[in-house]
């Protein structure tokens, strides 16, 4: 079977809902332990056959629980994120603080937490969620997110870089327009939801919005074997966006 992830540990960050979670039922179908984790634990009771654990991951000491619970882990998904609309003159200081802690800073925490495991372990394949909205691309009202998750691709290419001789794998995930609670959220914010829907689609030059399912995909790929040679990367899976 390809991509089998069995004997593997692999931690997952806001499984709960949308990409995260599709990301956990994927890993755990290839046979991985999974660990899916969420702020919000209520989200993760109906998630079966995996273990589940409430992570803040803007919390020191909660992503120091966290690896406490789950051990030396073979995979680590990053997945927790924040949309901060707006550009550069509505943007406060405190949003910009509050999307780089949630973006990128617990990034740096979760990969401090579970990297010495995976080196002691011989390797570890760690994945972060990005976006095209960062260098790849500029979209509307994404000052805070785009440059965060800009962000989170610079880290992802140094820690590659700086542990690529451990056989720890370190990619990140550029995702389009991708149907989830919080885009729903995003979309029912606008006066007219209806039209807000079709003009996300319309960037979308495949025509329509992303699955998370298809997103999981690729972070089950980058988990696995089979992606032995693939390190420092990013890869697009945006419906057309940045063509
Ligand atoms: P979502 O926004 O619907 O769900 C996010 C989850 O994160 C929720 O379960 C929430 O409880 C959890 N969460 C929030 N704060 C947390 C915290 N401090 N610690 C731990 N968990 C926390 O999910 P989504 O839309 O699938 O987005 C997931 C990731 O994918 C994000 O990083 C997002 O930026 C990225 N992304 C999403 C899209 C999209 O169109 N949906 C596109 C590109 C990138």
């Amino acid at each position: 079977m390809p991509f089998s992830l069995t004997g593997k540990t692999a931690v997952v960050t806001a499984a709960g809902q949308g990409i995260g979670r599709a990301i956990a039922e994927a890993y755990r179908d290839a046979g991985a332990r999974v660990i899916a984790s969420d702020i919000d634990p209520s989200k993760l009771q109906d998630l079966a056959g995996v273990e589940v654990f409430e992570c803040d991951v803007t919390s020191q000491r909660s992503v120091s629980a966290l690896a406490d619970f789950s051990g030396k882990a073979d995979i680590l998904a990053n997945v927790a994120g924040f949309v901060h609309h707006g550009d550069i003159m509505t943007a406060t200081e405190e949003e910009w603080d509050f999307g780089f802690n949630l973006n990128v800073k617990s990034m740096f925490r979760t990969i401090r937490a579970f990297l010495p495991g995976m080196i002691e372990l011989g390797g570890g394949s760690i994945i972060n969620m990005a976006s095209v909205a960062s260098n790849l691309a500029g979209v509307p009202n994404r000052l805070v997110y785009g440059a965060s998750k800009a962000a989170v691709i610079g880290l992802t290419k140094q820690v590659a870089r700086d542990f690529i001789s451990s056989g720890v794998r370190c990619n990140a995930i550029a995702p389009g327009t991708v149907q989830s609670p919080s885009l729903n959220d995003r979309i029912n914010a606008f006066d007219d939801p209806v039209q807000a829907r079709k003009d996300f689609i319309a960037r979308q030059p495949l025509g329509r919005l992303g699955t998370a399912e298809e997103i999981a995909s690729v972070a089950l790929y980058l988990a696995s074997d089979e992606a032995a040679y693939t390190t420092g990367t990013v890869i697009v899976a945006d419906g057309g966006l940045t063509i």
